[in-house]
């Protein structure tokens, strides 16, 4: 059985790849899809359904829809649109916007409170629908722009995981849009004529958030250089730990293997000194002077 349109197919090899890679979808899976009503939300449950039509397991979708209370939100045309399709579809109101207003510092982003405390509203729905995985929209541009906020903003050299255990091993939460890029997604979204809408938060679009600057600095290197996003994605799956500074992963025996030639020139540093930190320079500092601080 071929695919609709040549987007389809790309769209269809891509997650396939991303289920396959990371064992996301299993024979029996129940697959609960967070469905927003947004372009990303959207393209996940109508390319999940064109697979689930040609895999050669058995897995069923529901969709659930979490609606954080802000005033204006069409969550009647997801469940319209659902029921058109004949896709399963649930819906839960809750207070999250008010929550967040409450809760949060003025100072303050609402995005990472807002992730946590509707994770915690996909979990329960999970487990009351029968789920066996949480299928989120997070696609590839979603992943870069998360490895460059954590390494900017944040001290950490992460992005998002594609498949993640729940900390009580209850829940398996999968992302096979990682390798979709957003442009991909919402151009799939608009060709499946789904009802592309906002979640009317607030925050969103907000030019000022963190991971807005970085999304235009990602378009004003793209024009340069128009992989860049790509090579980033395979960066992920090309990790090298040697040539980070990480203690955890490069025991200081590994690390002194590595950098045994240049030890000599900290012959004389007391012992109690730690020497990577000294070695963290770009030209590695002499003992007595300090390392170069990054800017
Ligand atoms: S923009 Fe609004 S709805 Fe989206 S994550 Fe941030 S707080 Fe939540």
């Amino acid at each position: 059985m071929s695919y609709r349109t040549p987007l389809e197919t790309r769209l269809a090899k891509k997650a396939t790849r991303a289920i396959t890679d990371f064992n996301m979808i299993e024979d029996g899976d129940r697959v609960m899809v967070g469905l927003s009503g947004g372009k990303d939300s959207w393209a996940l449950i109508q390319i999940l359904d064109v697979l689930q039509r040609r895999a050669p397991i058995d897995f069923s979708i529901v969709a659930v829809n979490v609606d954080s209370g802000y005033e204006g939100y069409q969550h009647k045309a997801v469940a319209e649109a659902c029921a058109a399709r004949g896709w399963e579809f649930h819906s839960e109101h809750t207070t999250i916007g008010a929550v967040i207003d409450e809760k949060l510092d003025p100072d303050k982003t609402p995005c990472s409170l807002c992730a946590r405390l509707r994770r915690g509203v996909l979990y329960r729905l999970a487990d009351s629908v029968g789920a066996t995985k949480i299928a989120l929209g997070h696609h590839l541009d979603d992943f870069v722009e998360t490895l460059l906020l954590n390494l900017f903003f944040a001290g950490a050299l992460k992005a998002m995981p594609a498949r993640l255990v729940s900390d009580n091993e209850k829940h398996i939460v999968i992302r096979p849009l990682v390798y979709v890029t957003e442009a991909e997604a919402r151009a799939y979204a608009k060709e499946n004529e789904l009802p592309i809408i906002g979640c009317c938060c607030p925050a969103c679009g907000d030019l000022g958030l963190q991971r807005q600057r970085v999304k235009r600095l990602l378009m004003e290197l793209e024009r340069e250089h128009p992989n860049v996003k790509g090579s980033m994605i395979k960066a992920l799956s090309n990790v090298m730990p040697r040539h980070l500074l990480d203690r955890r992963l490069n025991p200081v025996g590994e690390l002194r293997d590595t950098v045994g030639a240049r030890l000599d020139d900290f012959a004389d540093v007391p012992a109690d000194v730690p020497l990577i930190p000294l070695m963290l320079g770009s030209s590695f500092a002499r003992p007595g002077t300090k390392p170069e601080q990054a800017e």
